[in-house]
């Protein structure tokens, strides 16, 4: 039988390379940060992590995902409702629903699987699901797994989510769900207007907050501080493996008796091992952090600020941003290809994207601002990227 099978996936990964969408992992051979050493022992600066904080390589994470390991050992071996559910778990989780200004909080091993195990508890087939297209493949996949009818608006498109909500008032109850940042454009979703159209159209709402939180609004807190509405949205998902020290982890947040009832029915929560007692510990610390100081996402909107300014000076074709993802529009496949390596052989790690991952003919290379960066190194990419820039002219003066 293998034998037949093995052709087959033959074939099919020489299909994959043959229209180029094949990847490859590059070795990183340091911790994550700013400046990253990769397999050939050389040094570049790094532009294409959700490192937004700085926070993956922090000496008081370190030190407090130390201490954990030490008073509460290495795994737990269970999950979070047999034995696996220890005094920081609980306070982690209340740490991250006070800094979202929720009421409760339920722990997952990824935002992946906070995501794939919260629409099916919640709602049934009665009940209908609308969905901005542009969403995070883990939404797409935990609406697939929920027996609701399912409605799909175009990315951030008001007017298409009046539509669809108008069409979907038969229904019992109706969810809209969003990411709150996208991560491919940097756009933040318009949540004050889903908010006020899901008051009109008596809908729920749901943000996920992966790529927003620690970034958006001026103490991090996310797309609920960036519009005002901490403590209105039923519903947020989020993870700790980006701006929250990027180890592992992820959450889902909101009303007490969804949280409660995802305790007794969410599948990956109830058939899967609790986090490791070393990043709850190293999660408090974090949530401990943003609480006592600002400095970092200040420190983060001014990084981001400066980059995006001066490279439209320059003559770079920016899409409008209100995180720290900055898409640089080259439009052409190739051309993105091409121009990532040359950046890299100038020491600046990033990442060209293309079709189908983005829309044809909107290929790019997106750049990701962190904390960790110092002015030096955000010079150091803007003269990088002038440089390949002209050399492939692409650059608009
Ligand atoms: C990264 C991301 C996830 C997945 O988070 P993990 O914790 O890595 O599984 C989910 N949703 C969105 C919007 C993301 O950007």
């Amino acid at each position: 039988m293998y034998q037949n099978y093995k052709q087959y996936l033959q074939a099919e990964l020489t299909l994959i390379k043959e229209v180029g969408l094949f990847k490859n992992e590059r070795i990183i051979i340091s911790a994550q940060g700013a400046v990253i050493r990769v397999a050939d022992g050389n040094e570049v600066l790094n532009f294409c992590a959700n490192n937004y904080l700085g926070l993956s390589n922090s000496p008081a994470l370190i030190e407090a995902a130390k201490k954990g390991l030490d008073s509460h050992g290495y795994g737990v071996s269970s999950v979070r409702f047999i034995c696996g559910t220890q005094d920081i778990h609980k306070q982690l989780e209340a740490s991250i629903a006070r800094f979202f200004g929720t009421e409760d909080t339920i722990l997952y091993a990824a935002c992946f699987d906070a995501n794939g195990g919260v629409f099916e508890p919640l709602l049934g087939e009665e009940d209908a699901v609308i969905s901005d297209a542009l969403n995070h493949a883990s939404i797409i996949d935990g609406v697939r797994l929920c027996k609701a009818q399912r409605y799909r608006y175009a990315n951030a498109d008001m007017d298409d989510l009046e539509t669809q909500l108008k069409t979907a008032q038969a229904h019992r109850f109706r969810l809209i769900v969003t990411d709150g940042v996208f991560s491919m454009d940097g756009n933040v979703a318009p949540l004050d207007k889903i908010y006020a159209l899901a008051t009109k159209y008596n809908a729920l709402v749901m943000v996920d907050e992966s790529h927003s939180a620690g970034v958006v609004g001026r103490t991090g807190r996310g797309v609920t501080e960036r519009y005002n509405l901490r403590g209105k949205i039923e519903i947020i998902t989020g993870t700790l493996g980006k701006a929250f020290g990027g180890a592992i982890g992820g959450f889902t947040t909101g009303k007490q008796e969804i949280i409660d009832l995802l305790r007794q029915r969410s599948r990956p929560y109830l058939f899967s091992n609790s986090i490791p007692p070393m990043v709850a510990a190293a999660g408090i610390k974090m949530f401990e952090m943003m609480d006592e100081s600002n400095e970092l996402q200040d420190k983060l909107h001014r990084n981001t600020a400066y980059f995006v300014e001066r490279m439209k000076l320059v003559g770079f074709d920016i899409k409008p941003t209100e995180s720290a993802i900055c898409a640089v529009m080259l439009y052409d496949a190739k051309l993105s290809q091409e121009m990532a390596a040359r950046l890299l052989d100038e020491g600046i790690y990033v990442t060209g994207f293309y079709f189908p991952v983005v829309p044809k003919d909107q290929a790019r290379i997106r750049v990701q601002i962190s904390a960790a960066h110092k002015t030096e190194h955000l010079d150091k990419c803007i003269a990088a990227f002038t440089k390949v820039g002209k050399d492939l002219n692409v650059l608009m003066c």
